[in-house]
């Protein structure tokens, strides 16, 4: 058969450029021995999740603690699952965390010289080299019908053989020269495969990067390379792509091992050395007591969105990610708290072999633990970001008083001080607790534990001698002196003596305070809130806080 004359029937030359050309459009990277060079590889079907962010950080932390290549590559060959937005919100989610690229699609980057960076843009590349293959008698044209293949499958099921065309089923890999061109005649469409040479009988050794040596089978597949369309598939992209854009070491999930096979025949035929392969584990949770993979309908913490939505504390899930990634990492975040996680020393062949496993307590842990070491000016940072995007009216109203929320935030949080809040975990929480700062999320619960006659008395009395101009020791006498007079215990040995022959003991008295100004019996220092308030706010919450007698 005049195996030329096939492939130009079945892929004309039109603007096809020849396959050896693109060694010299995508010449060699100028990047030092030993840099690596990554991608994240993503489908753009809108759905971004945590293990996107695992695997991108680790494409990442490979390709930069090597002085390598970061870079983002959109495979849109699936026309059918592609979402309008989606290759943004990828970008703004990993920016969000604080994981940037340094080439790629929608990336702004004068290393942008191996693209286009959209598959679908590199369709001309894939043809030219399918072509090459047909006229090498490595591929062929396949005119089976979508029903054909079901029926083929479900005979294989029924036999309990693997499904699949390969051996004996591969019907259109033997066709005639005049059976294809009849074919071709009838306009019927078709698929290009690859004309496997591989044998199951055949194993080998593979060497993965975190896995270590695997027992690989041969691929017998006649897998599609092109389809009707002339799109190619994942399998066929993926090493060509991979190739031009000296991509050296491959990072992906390990749900792409049983495609290995496929993927170093396709580097044989097509002459190219394969990348290493790095194959993550996949992310798995405790359910009980069994441990099972990490799922998009039961888990809502596998999206990225919700740690968003949620307020985490960005650098701390990236932190918990990294112990996941790495174990040594806890022990080097221990030993440096204040570290940057960035030079920690992080190793693909100390990622763990199998199921990593994901611990939402283990998050929030680390997320309290970095939002308490936040100054008061990274705290507003952080809050006002997610008051912005996901916060109330009154929230944004709230935060566009900077001063007064850092004071407040410096107070609250123990922020940038000695004594740190250390149970704060998402911007939420800390969005609600400093509520009571202001008027109209104010929501006092005024429930004393004294009588509505000694509690009024004691906020007129104190509401009277308040001056903002005490300190800390000047405004505590004077509750202490407005307390003694109402029959509170100013000693406390002497209330400990005999409690019966007071009100209570000061510190009710000034727990009636706390309630009537901050509207609860807990909070941090008092005389510090009413300075924050002010004095004509401070004053109105003392009197506002009296019962009816
Ligand atoms: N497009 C593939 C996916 O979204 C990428 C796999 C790879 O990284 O090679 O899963």
């Amino acid at each position: 058969m005049d195996l030329n004359k096939l492939a130009n029937a079945l892929i004309p030359d039109g603007d096809l450029i020849a396959p050896e050309e693109y060694e010299n459009i995508f010449p060699a990277r100028d990047v030092a021995k030993g840099a690596e060079v990554t991608r994240l590889a993503p489908s753009p079907t809108g759905f971004i999740h945590l293990g996107n962010l695992y695997s991108a950080l680790a494409d990442e932390r490979a390709a930069h603690t090597s002085g390598g290549v970061f870079y983002l590559r959109i495979e849109d060959t699936d026309e059918k699952r592609k979402v309008e937005g989606a290759v943004e919100s990828v970008i703004r989610s990993l920016k969000y965390f604080g994981i940037k690229f340094d080439e790629g699609a929608e990336i702004d980057s004068p290393l942008n010289k191996y693209g286009p960076y959209y598959q679908r843009q590199r369709a001309k590349i894939y043809r030219s080299f399918a072509k090459k293959l047909l006229s090498q008698g490595r591929a062929y044209p396949c005119f089976c019908t979508a029903e054909e293949l079901d029926e083929t499958r479900a005979k294989q099921t029924e036999n309990k053989e693997t499904t699949g065309y390969y051996g004996v089923y591969a019907k259109c890999r033997n066709l005639s020269e005049e059976e294809i061109y009849k074919n071709l005649q009838a306009g019927k469409p078709f698929v290009i495969r690859l004309k496997s040479q591989g044998s199951i009988e055949n194993k080998r050794v593979f060497r993965d990067a975190i896995k270590g040596e695997i027992t690989v089978t041969e691929n017998d597949q006649d897998v599609v390379i092109l389809k009707s369309d002339g799109i190619p598939t994942y399998h066929f992209a993926h090493a060509i792509d991979d190739h031009f854009m000296h991509t050296t070491l491959v990072i992906r999930g390990e749900e792409w091992l049983s495609s290995l096979p496929v993927h170093l025949e396709l580097h044989e035929v097509l002459g190219f050395k394969p990348p290493r392969y790095a194959h993550t584990c996949s992310l798995m949770k405790m359910d009980g007591d069994t441990k099972r993979k990490l799922s998009k309908r039961k888990d809502p913490e596998l999206s990225l969105d919700y740690y968003r939505k949620a307020g985490y504390y960005p650098l701390a899930v990236v932190k918990y990610l990294m112990t996941v990634l790495n174990s040594n990492f806890e022990e080097w975040y221990l030993k440096n708290p204040d570290g940057d996680y960035r030079d920690f020393k992080f190793k693909i062949d100390k990622m763990g072999k199998s199921g990593a496993l994901f611990d939402l307590d283990k998050l929030n842990d680390v997320s309290r633990n970095e939002i308490s070491k936040l100054t008061p000016e990274e705290c507003y940072a952080f809050l006002k970001e997610w008051v912005d995007e996901f916060g109330t009216d009154t929230d944004r109203e709230h935060f566009s008083d900077k001063e007064y929320i850092l004071k407040i935030l410096a107070l609250v949080m123990g922020a940038g001080g000695k004594k740190k809040r250390k149970d704060i975990e998402r911007a939420e929480q800390g969005v609600r607790i400093i509520d009571y700062f202001f008027d109209d999320s104010f929501k006092p619960e005024r429930v004393y534990r004294s009588d509505a006659q000694t509690v009024n008395a004691l906020l007129e009395s104190f509401a009277e001698v308040y001056d903002p101009a005490d300190d800390n020791q000047i405004w505590f006498s004077k509750v202490k002196e407005v307390a003694g007079k109402l029959g509170f215990a100013v000693d406390n040995a002497a209330y400990k003596a005999d409690p019966e022959a007071f009100k209570g003991n000061v510190s009710d008295a000034a727990e009636i305070l706390r309630i009537a100004v901050t509207g609860g019996p807990n909070s941090p220092d008092l005389c510090t809130i009413m300075g924050i308030l002010g004095k004509d706010r401070a004053v109105r919450r003392l009197l506002d806080g009296r019962l009816n007698a």
